[in-house]
């Protein structure tokens, strides 16, 4: 995977829509490609953000739950 194909994918990713096999490719180009982790940090930011206002009177628990998830490998593909 190239930064192009990376970056394609960094809104799904944050989404948690990623198949198992993207997730591992994507995960694998973050790991070797700063400037995407960077990319990938800002949209999980921006996500965060705007679940927080949404999801500020129930548990945070299940935020940091569902990034847990979307960060593990292909632990459990059909989860969500
Ligand atoms: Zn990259």
């Amino acid at each position: 995977m190239n930064c192009q194909q990376a970056y394609q994918l960094i809104s799904a990713a944050v989404d948690g829509e990623l198949s198992c096999h993207e997730k591992e490719k994507f995960f694998q180009h973050l790991a070797e490609c700063t400037t995407c982790t960077e990319e990938f940090n800002d949209a999980m930011k921006t996500k965060l953000i705007i679940k927080e206002r949404i999801i500020r009177f129930t548990a945070p628990q299940t935020l940091i739950n569902s990034i847990m998830h979307l960060t593990h490998h292909c632990a459990q593909e059909s989860n969500l």
